[in-house]
């Protein structure tokens, strides 16, 4: 049997955030400095960014489960680098240092080595793409153009969860994509990096995930998955044996 349909996540499955995220952070701290206080300038980038990435991690697991917003996450991750460093730390602080983030980080976005292969690859066995995503939609549609791989991707197969209205891991959001591709939830193979975002949204949906796991994360649920990878180089070789073999389970 055919698989039908091949869909990414965004951020860290099809390129690293985490690199962007070090180069835009560093980049947005050093134009507050001008823009803010002087004294500002005795807190230099790496500094900051090593605190600022220890908060982020601190209260991701807070987000991912839906403790915290998207807007209070990226706001307490700022606030409490701030507060530690001496630093002026307020929401409107916040706000305006993400919105400036999120102008800048796509230009620092490159895709994995070989994605483009694996694309074209997954297409010549006529398998359909998509770009699953949560986000925002400008934001999320700049660094699929940043990452040069528009062209894979009809414009109608990119879906950005603020677009469409569900966010990962709701499985409306999957169901949504089924009936815009027309495609049937078992042959769908899900990809991502996040368990709780990607994985479990995608296997509650009724689909198959394969779980890219390239930050070391652990799993918190025993959702199945058809296979976990921990390197692009893995992923791209078993999702090219998977569409040529389809799927045999
Ligand atoms: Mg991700």
């Amino acid at each position: 049997m055919r698989w039908e349909l091949v869909a990414f996540d965004l951020d860290n499955t099809l390129f690293s955030h985490e690199d962007a995220f070090e180069c835009a952070i560093k980049q947005c701290f050093k134009i507050f400095q001008d823009k803010t206080n002087t004294h500002l300038h005795t807190v230099d980038e790496d500094t900051f960014f090593s605190l600022f990435k220890f908060n982020c991690d601190n209260y991701w697991e807070d987000y991912e489960q839906d403790k915290l917003t998207r807007s209070e996450y990226r706001r307490k991750r700022f606030c409490k680098t701030m507060t530690a460093l001496e630093l002026p730390a307020t929401n409107n602080l916040a706000d305006a240092f993400h919105h400036y983030y999120d102008s800048i980080v796509d230009d620092y976005s490159v895709p994995f080595p070989g994605l483009q292969d694996l694309l074209q690859a997954i297409s010549n066995q006529q398998v359909k793409l998509a770009i699953m995503t949560n986000g925002n939609v400008k934001t999320q549609f700049n660094k699929i153009k940043k990452l040069g791989i528009l062209q894979a991707f009809e414009r109608k197969n990119i879906f950005i969860s603020e677009e469409i209205g569900f966010t990962k891991p709701d499985k409306q959001f999957f169901k949504w994509v089924e009936t815009e591709l027309n495609v049937f939830s078992s042959r769908c193979i899900f990809v991502g990096d996040s368990w709780e975002l990607d994985v479990v949204g995608a296997v509650d949906a009724g689909w198959e995930a394969i779980f890219f796991n390239n930050r070391g994360e652990q799993r918190t649920t025993s959702h199945p998955v058809l296979k976990e990878v921990t390197t692009f180089k893995d992923l791209k070789s078993e999702l090219i044996r998977l569409v040529t073999e389809g799927r045999t389970l």
